[in-house]
């Protein structure tokens, strides 16, 4: 963490309950979910955009999910994550909080899974699973994004092994991170968005279709 996430650390408003409940037990059981400068950072993004369907790859045991929904109040959204027990854990939060009934969570293989199955479009599509696959993910899910809309793309920085000399990249890292920065080339010239990096939490990129 830089000096300066920590000094804006310093700044987080409280969470109810069930938040800090989730906060511990994705720190006990090693769940990464998005830090909490990073989640306040996309949540006002957000209120900004003020999408009314979001789709989320990566839901882990729900919290962004949550966090988002709470920030928007007339948001639905559906999220994707393909480890059987995280969807149960995702679900039992889900049911606990305030806004059960706007989100929806599939449990599948995001790169599997029909995408006929989903609602016709999403004006915003959040993107924080395998990091390897980003194109895939993009490539996939960017067609439901209308123009205008906006996909958001976590861990850019990849816990700081993205800007890395690849001799000093860990052997089975190396695809991964070769991956992300081929993604990162080609989405920046990608004719049809107008991308930037926001140097949140574990780093964000914003795409925004024309
Ligand atoms: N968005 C969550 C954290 C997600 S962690 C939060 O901030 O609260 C990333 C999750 O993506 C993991 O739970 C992992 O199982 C899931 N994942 C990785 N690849 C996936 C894929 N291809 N399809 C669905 N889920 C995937
Ligand atoms: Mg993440």
């Amino acid at each position: 963490m830089e000096l300066s996430d920590t000094y804006i650390a310093s700044f987080i408003q409280p969470r109810n309950e069930l938040l800090l409940e989730m906060e511990k037990f994705a720190e006990e059981h090693h769940v990464p979910i998005m830090q909490l400068i990073g989640i306040d950072a996309l949540n006002q993004l957000l209120r900004i955009q003020n999408p009314t369907k979001i789709l989320e790859i990566g839901t882990a045991i729900g919290y962004s999910a949550i966090r988002m929904a709470l920030a928007l109040p007339n948001s639905h959204i559906v999220t994707i994550e393909r480890d059987a027990e995280r969807v149960q854990h995702a679900r039992n939060f889900i049911s606990r909080s305030e806004v059960a009934e706007r989100i929806k969570v599939i449990e599948g293989d995001a790169l599997e899974i029909d995408i006929n199955s989903l609602s016709s479009t999403y004006d915003a599509v959040f993107i924080d699973a395998a990091k390897g696959q980003y194109q895939k993910f993009f490539e996939k899910y960017s067609p439901l994004v209308p123009s205008g809309g906006v996909l958001y793309i976590d861990n850019m920085y990849m816990h700081g092994l993205s800007d890395l000399d690849m001799k000093e990249v860990p052997r089975r890292k190396r695809t991964m991170i070769r991956n992300l920065h081929n993604f990162t080339n080609w989405i920046m010239q990608h004719p049809d968005y107008t991308s930037a990096f926001f140097p949140i939490g574990d780093g964000l990129l914003i795409c925004l279709k024309r």
